[in-house]
């Protein structure tokens, strides 16, 4: 494997705790929030079902309060589905959720307590491992500050409920004999708060690694910009949403000039560190809502989304000018080099709606800016800026 992803492996703390921007991300964390949601509304469901059995059964005032609560936590989760399904991808609607679905299972315990049953809230299996499901749904979010926070937050809540229990009642006294839920002991509780922790650090780690996975399957390996397919993923997503809500979007076909030549002169090594250095440059002339990719040997394409044909021309010729002014640093070489591209831009509604009418627009521009002379943006307006004469240094320049 090339030497740039073992740094992947190299997780410090900040890049831990950090969101990371890629979108597919927050896309597969929005459906998993979804699912997530449909899970929530199917379990209150079925658990409506015992306090619903137990009040047929005897119309006694605490399954009327058992009954109440079921209900009042499905109408939440049915509330939550709504909102999940209305606003998704927004980064407090995983971090509310992941405190509700958390704090709902403390919150069962704390019932236990209310009801005078300490010993059910400290020992009790069923509801405790629930904490467990909790937290193992945070991987779903594919964000690894929420597994985290369902850990931390569980540990705390839990904590709160055993030192609450133990202030309150003397829990291995006669009274409670013959402890059906077994005695109070602080080494159970400790193991307790150990397994919430493991699980938390468990599903950080599965996030971790579905990232690092991700990344690689997504990732240019030599330029580190997206790679083709990813592209066409998303461009096809982009593509729609600015049908579906009457928005501009453009793209661009960039081509480098004469750049067999190049490898012919410095050397193919020599070509990759210039591909590299491109993809850099372009990657940091565009906005982070654009996606750079490279499509082919030294091909790339760019996706302008809420962009007009006339600004993405301005834009590509400004980055045009940036690139034929980058020098690229090419080892044992004394003078400076530099490379020039021709581009083609292509618009929707304009060039079309579907993908491939834009693609094929945006291809058939680039050929013109290339049998034009090279070094040239051209639109659907023609060569952006005034008529150029045919760049005599299209390539590579020195
Ligand atoms: P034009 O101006 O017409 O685009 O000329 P060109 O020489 O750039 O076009 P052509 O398609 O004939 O050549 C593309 C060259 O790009 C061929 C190949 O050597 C080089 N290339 C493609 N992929 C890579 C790569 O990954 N690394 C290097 N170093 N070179 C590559
Ligand atoms: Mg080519
Ligand atoms: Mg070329």
């Amino acid at each position: 494997m090339p030497s740039h992803y073992h740094r992947t492996d190299r997780i410090s703390w900040r890049r831990w705790l950090s969101f990371g921007d890629d979108t597919a991300f927050a896309d597969a964390g929005a459906s998993g929030e979804l699912l997530i949601a449909q899970v929530r509304v199917g379990i209150t469901t079925l658990l409506l079902l015992i306090p619903a059995y137990n009040l047929a059964l005897a119309p006694l005032q605490e399954n009327v309060v058992g009954f109440g609560i079921a209900v009042a936590a499905l109408v939440l989760a049915v509330l939550v589905l709504l909102i999940v399904k209305n606003i998704p991808s927004r980064g407090w609607v995983g971090l509310a959720t992941t405190a509700l679905d958390v704090s709902i299972v403390s919150l069962a315990l704390c019932i236990f307590l209310i009801l005078g049953t300490p010993h059910t809230a400290v020992n009790s299996r069923v509801v405790f491992d629930v904490y467990f499901l909790a937290i193992a749904a945070t991987c779903l979010r594919y964000d690894r500050r929420l597994c985290l926070l369902s850990g931390a937050l569980a540990i705390l809540q839990y904590g709160a409920i055993s030192l609450y229990a133990t202030s309150h009642w003397e829990l291995n006294s006669a009274t409670f004999s013959p402890f059906r839920y077994g005695m109070f002991e602080w080494s159970t509780q400790v193991s307790r708060f150990i397994l919430l922790f493991v699980a938390s650090v468990l599903s950080m780690t599965i996030v971790v690694r579905a990232q690092q996975l991700r990344k690689v399957s997504i990732v240019d390996p030599l330029t580190g910009v997206l790679n083709r397919g990813f592209f066409d993923e998303r461009m096809s997503e982009e593509m729609s949403r600015a049908d579906r809500y009457g928005h501009p979007l453009s793209i661009a076909f960039i081509d480098i000039d004469r750049f067999k030549g190049f490898n012919d002169s410095y050397g193919h090594s020599a070509g990759d560190a210039a591909l590299r250095t491109i993809a850099t440059t372009l990657k940091n002339s565009v906005r982070r809502s654009d996606l750079v990719a490279r499509y082919g040997g030294e091909e790339f394409v760019i996706l302008l989304p809420e962009t007009p044909s006339h600004i993405a021309e301005e834009k590509l010729e400004s980055i045009r000018r940036s690139v034929s002014a980058t020098v690229v640093m090419l080892p044992r070489q004394m003078t400076p080099v530099r490379l020039t591209f021709s581009a083609g831009v292509a618009s929707a509604p304009d060039d079309g709606k579907e993908m491939d009418d834009l693609l094929h627009s945006a291809d058939v521009r680039l050929f013109e800016a290339k049998r034009s002379g090279r070094d040239r943006v051209v639109g659907p307006d023609g060569v952006v800026g005034q008529a150029k004469p045919d760049s005599p240094h299209a390539g590579v320049a020195k």
